[in-house]
C-alpha cells in the first residue's frame, strides 16, 4: 500500500482508525523516514522536507501531524507544517515557510483554498499588563498542574464566515503550532489543549479594548469550562494578535494565523528583543543570520533557548533570551487556573454534523454506556437498549444573555457496531472486542422548532459507566456551540 492509499484508508474507516494508522506509521518511517503527505499539502513546501513529526491518531476525533519544514540540501529549518484531519478527510493545515504563509483548507471531495496570512510586523507593541491577580507559582504543584494548559477559544461569527471551514479544527491547529514551538526549543512537560469552543454574534475589535472585553467573557466560565487560557478570534483586526504579558488571555485576528504563537508567548512573560541586552531572559531572540524566534519577530517555529543551535548558532542567549526556561517557570501558573479535570472533552460546532470522544478503551466486550447527571437532561441509568438516539435537554446561553432549553441527539458507538442509545449497554459480536466507546452528540433544527434564531453556548457534564465494574466511572465534559 503506497503512502496516498495508506492515508485514505484511515481516513474512509474510522472506526479502524487506530488499528490502520500504527501500520501506516511504520511504512512511512521504513520508506522515507517522513510522514505520507496528501498531494494537496506537498505542493504548498516548495520542495521543503516534513520533519521532526509528531503525529496524534485521535484528539478529540481528529488526527493532527505537526513538524518542521527544512530546506533539503542545508537542513535547515525554514518554517512549520500543522495538519489537523478529521474523520471524513477534510483537512486544516497551517503552513509557514518563506513566501507561502497561511491556511491551506482542503474539503472531503478533495477541492482546496489557501488563505495567505497578510505581511505583518511582528515587532509592532502588541501587549498589555495584566492588572488582575495571577495564579501563585505554588499553586501549580496541586491536581491543576498536569502540565496542559486547556484553552477556551471564542470564534466571533464574522471570524467564522472569514474562515469558512471547522472552527474545531482551526483551533486545534492553532494551539498545535505553538506545542511544536515548545517541542522545537526543548520545553518539556507543556502541553496547550483545547478545552472549548464558543462562538459570539459579536465580533470584537483585536485591540487593547477587544482584549479586556473578552477576558471579562471569559474569565467567568472557567467553573463550567475548567479551562485555564482565554484565546479569541474576530475579523475586525487593527493589529494581528493583543495579548496580556503576563497572563492568560489573547485577543487574535482570524486573517493571522501565526499570530497566536506570538501571542500566547507574551501570556508566557516574554516581550519581544532585547535589544539593549538587558538582564532579563524573558524575551525572544534574532540571529544574526536572520533568524526571528516567534516572540522576536517570529519567522522560524522556535521560542528562544541557548541550548539549541540553529545554522550553527545558539538561538537563544541565557542572561537575555531563554524563553525555554520562561516557559518551564510559567507553565505551573499557565496550567493552573482551573483544577485538571480527569476526563474525557468533547466539543461540538453546529459547523460539524456531529462531534465525538472516545470515552473508554477496555479489554473484552465493553459493556460501557453513557448517562446524563439529571433527569431534566437525559437518562440517569444505563440500560440494556437497542438501537435508536437519546435526546438531552440542555440550558444554553443566548446572544441575548438568556438560558434556553435546547435538544440535542446522542449517541453511542462501540467500534463498527451499530449506534445505540446514549445510556445503553448492547454491544454486538464479535466487533465489539476492545473496541473503543464512542459518544456521538448532534444537533437538528428538526428538534428545536420554537428556539429563536442565534448562536446558543454552553458546557454539558455527562459519565461513562461500566455494568461489570460499578466502581469505574468517567466524566464527560461537553463544549456545546449551536446554531439555530
Ligand atoms: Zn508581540
Amino acid at each position: 500500500m503506497n503512502n496516498v492509499l495508506c492515508r485514505k484508508a484511515i481516513h474512509g474507516l474510522w472506526g479502524a482508525l487506530l488499528l490502520f494508522a500504527g501500520g501506516c506509521t511504520q511504512d512511512a518511517a521504513q520508506t522515507a523516514g517522513e510522514r505520507p503527505l496528501t498531494a494537496a499539502v506537498a505542493q504548498e513546501l516548495g520542495g521543503r522536507r516534513f520533519q521532526d513529526i509528531d503525529s496524534q491518531a485521535d484528539v478529540q476525533g481528529y488526527r493532527i501531524d505537526s513538524g518542521n519544514l527544512a530546506e533539503p540540501l542545508s537542513g535547515r529549518v525554514e518554517g512549520a507544517l500543522v495538519m489537523v484531519t478529521d474523520r471524513e478527510g477534510a483537512l486544516t493545515a497551517i503552513i509557514d515557510r518563506p513566501g507561502r504563509r497561511g491556511t491551506l483548507h482542503v474539503d472531503k471531495a478533495g477541492s482546496r483554498r489557501f488563505v495567505e496570512e497578510p505581511a505583518y510586523d511582528y515587532l509592532k507593541p502588541d501587549t498589555l499588563a495584566e492588572r488582575a491577580a495571577l495564579p501563585r507559582a505554588s499553586d501549580t504543584s496541586g491536581p491543576g498542574s498536569d502540565g496542559a494548559i486547556d484553552a477556551l477559544v471564542l470564534f466571533s461569527k464574522q471570524a467564522l464566515a472569514v474562515l469558512r471551514s471547522d472552527p474545531v479544527a482551526f483551533a486545534l491547529a492553532q494551539l498545535e503550532m505553538s506545542n511544536l514551538g515548545l517541542r522545537n526549543s526543548q520545553v518539556t512537560g507543556v502541553k496547550l489543549r483545547l478545552g472549548g469552543v464558543r462562538v459570539t454574534e459579536t465580533d470584537l475589535a483585536v485591540d487593547g479594548s477587544g482584549l479586556g472585553q473578552l477576558q471579562q467573557l471569559l474569565n467567568p466560565l472557567r467553573a463550567s469550562y475548567l479551562h485555564d487560557i482565554n484565546v479569541g478570534y474576530f475579523e475586525k483586526s487593527p493589529y494581528a494578535g493583543m495579548a496580556y504579558v503576563p497572563g492568560a488571555s489573547s485577543i487574535n485576528s482570524i486573517h493571522y494565523p501565526l499570530a497566536f504563537r506570538h501571542e500566547v508567548g507574551h501570556n508566557a512573560g516574554g516581550s519581544h528583543c532585547n535589544e539593549n541586552g538587558t538582564d532579563n531572559y524573558r524575551f525572544g531572540y534574532q540571529t544574526s543570520g536572520g533568524a526571528h524566534t516567534m516572540l522576536c519577530g517570529n519567522n522560524v517555529p522556535y521560542y528562544s533557548n541557548p541550548q539549541v543551535s540553529y545554522e550553527g548558532r545558539p538561538l537563544g542567549n541565557a542572561r537575555t533570551a531563554d524563553m525555554a526556561r520562561l516557559w518551564r517557570e510559567q507553565a505551573g501558573r499557565l496550567s493552573g487556573y482551573s483544577p485538571a479535570f480527569e476526563g474525557v472533552r468533547l466539543i461540538y460546532v453546529s459547523e460539524q454534523p456531529e462531534a465525538s470522544a472516545v470515552v473508554a478503551t477496555v479489554p473484552g466486550r465493553p459493556r460501557i454506556g453513557v448517562v446524563a447527571l439529571s433527569s431534566d437532561v437525559g437518562p440517569t441509568s444505563l440500560t440494556y437498549g437497542g438501537p435508536g438516539m437519546t435526546t438531552l435537554t440542555v440550558k444554553l446561553t443566548g446572544q441575548d444573555g438568556l438560558v434556553r432549553p435546547v435538544n440535542l441527539r446522542a449517541l453511542r458507538q462501540i467500534a463498527n457496531c451499530p449506534r445505540t442509545t446514549m445510556n445503553s449497554t448492547v454491544v454486538c459480536h464479535p466487533d465489539a472486542d476492545g473496541g473503543p466507546v464512542q459518544l456521538i452528540v448532534g444537533y437538528s433544527a428538526l428538534d428545536n422548532p420554537g428556539l429563536p434564531p442565534g448562536w446558543y453556548n454552553g458546557t454539558l457534564m455527562l459519565e461513562a459507566r461500566n455494568v461489570n465494574d460499578p466502581a469505574w466511572k468517567a466524566p464527560i465534559l461537553v463544549s456545546l456551540a449551536v446554531l439555530r
